[in-house]
């Protein structure tokens, strides 16, 4: 990657909305001849490009202004014939020894600036800075003064005040659990979650008969949110579903589906209804799921923008505009985690970010090396994270051959040839060594002591689930699964 960007670009520029004067548009015309060739800057008019190496990130094909998705490699995995802009960020970020600025939670967009100049805006914060004041400290030798003055021009452009974000750990301001899941997990214990895909039509009865069957096996069960850009029966319905039945579920939530006001509201009306865990998710591209696709360029949040924005309305009772919340919300907040896309180091500093934005567990892509998951986690005890987060790593067992060579081609997962030898030589026994894999991976893992548990994942396999959760010694003594789904399932607060 040279100095500069090349003006490589995905998204089309942005154009605004409204009526803009002719000097505010020439301003514009000449800040994009400059920084799109320099940058690849998209003129999204709300620039943080010293947050991030000097690399516009609106080239992200998922439009993410936070870090690199969870299938993040060197190409990117939505359009594989370009390079993924999030990597070369993380690369020039450490060669230039900026790798600290990518911590800063940085804002989602105000679309009312997006096509117009951001050079206005600079200058009038140095008018309001001190002109001279501002030039005499760039130009000084002492570099804590530099920064100083940098960071008073540039910080209030990138951070408004309706966002302030930064780059600081902000411990949860409640004391009690507010669900089953964070009470077992504050109480030491190595929990089981599941994910349960929900139904493509209104018939439910496989879905009830899988939430039934899990009861008495799981801590927690995930109902992904239109998983693969595909449109299903709602997270949020399968959730209350749950519910009656008396099974905690936890609702995901992805940002590609929402936008800043639908994902306040969601979350009032989840916390309403008793629902306490919630994942946060970016998405995957509408590119990967069904045709004909939707858009593709208009991302109003990312996932660490969702958790920062939901960690502020439980805890300081605001709403993103500033409103009070007079009764603020309740959950447990989580987020994925892929310690087997990219490089271990630079998901760690994705991780990091999401810890300070607000997630207090993660449920982690599927993993299948027990060696390379020490690589991610030693990268996150570097960080000083894993007293501040629960992990629950990502088990899915493997029920072909086929569906072994299948998963090496899904960004962030990696499979060991070991277990792709094994999964071909088990042949029409491949099922029970598929289970033997996953049970294999469960008792290493639960040596290890920055793991908290495990998500168990599966395509369509959901009936599994209570052999390995027995097979794997994991299952719950009777009396406190009685207690347990004794919690009033649908009470407000
Ligand atoms: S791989 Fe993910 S983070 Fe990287 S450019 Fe593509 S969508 Fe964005």
């Amino acid at each position: 990657m040279p100095i500069f960007t090349p003006g490589r670009r995905w998204q089309p520029p942005f154009r605004p909305f409204r009526h803009v004067s002719p000097g505010g548009r020439l301003l514009a015309t000449v800040e994009r001849w400059i920084k799109g060739p320099l940058f690849g800057c998209r003129m999204c008019g709300n620039c943080l490009l010293q947050e991030t190496a000097f690399i516009c990130p609106m080239e992200c094909s998922k439009g993410a202004r936070n870090g690199p998705c969870g299938g993040s490699t060197e190409q990117c995995y939505v359009d594989p014939t370009r390079p993924c802009i999030w990597y070369a960020i993380y690369q020039r970020a450490e060669r230039m020894g900026r790798t600290e600025k990518l911590l800063e939670v940085l804002p989602p967009l105000d679309w009312d600036k997006v096509g117009t100049e951001t050079w206005g805006d600079v200058w009038a914060q140095v008018r309001r800075v001190g002109t001279r004041k501002v030039f005499s400290g760039l130009l000084s030798r002492d570099v804590a003064r530099r920064t100083q003055v940098w960071d008073s021009v540039f910080r209030p452009v990138r951070q408004p005040t309706w966002w302030e974000g930064d780059a600081v750990y902000h411990p949860p301001k409640y004391t009690e659990p507010a669900s089953e899941l964070e009470r077992r997990l504050r109480a030491g214990e190595f929990v089981v979650t599941a994910e349960v895909a929900p139904p493509l039509s209104t018939k439910t009865d496989k879905l009830q008969s899988n939430i039934d069957s899990l009861r008495n096996y799981v801590t927690a069960v995930n109902f992904t949110d239109n998983a693969s850009a595909t449109p299903r029966v709602s997270s949020w319905a399968c959730s209350i579903l749950a519910q009656r039945r008396s099974v905690e579920p936890t609702l995901q939530i992805t940002a590609r589906d929402h936008t800043r006001l639908s994902v306040q509201s969601d979350v009032l009306g989840a916390s309403t209804l008793g629902i306490r865990n919630v994942l946060c998710l970016t998405g995957d591209s509408p590119r990967v799921g069904v045709t004909p696709m939707g858009r593709l360029d208009v991302v109003d949040l990312d996932s660490i923008q969702m958790l920062w924005i939901l960690r502020r309305m439980r805890d300081e009772g605001k709403y993103l505009d500033g409103r009070e919340i007079k009764t603020p919300p309740r959950y447990f907040l989580g987020a994925a985690a892929a310690p087997m896309a990219s490089e271990a180091r630079f998901q760690a500093i994705r991780e990091h970010k999401k810890v300070n934005a607000g997630a207090q567990f993660f449920q982690t892509n599927v993993v299948y090396d027990a060696d390379a998951l020490d690589t991610w986690l030693n990268e996150l005890a570097k960080r000083d994270i894993l007293g501040k987060v629960y992990i629950l790593i990502g088990i899915m067992p493997i029920r072909s051959f086929k569906m072994a060579q299948r998963l090496t081609e899904v960004p962030g997962i990696q499979v060991p040839e070991t277990i792709l030898k094994r999964m071909e030589a088990a042949g029409d026994h491949a099922e029970e060594e598929g289970i033997t894999i996953a049970l294999e991976l469960i008792e290493r893992i639960k040596r290890k002591q920055a793991v908290h548990g495990i998500h168990l994942m599966s395509v369509g396999w959901e009936s599994i689930y209570p052999r390995i959760v027995t097979e794997a010694g994991l299952v719950r003594p009777a009396a406190q699964v009685e207690e347990a789904t004794k919690t009033p399932a649908t009470v407000n607060r």
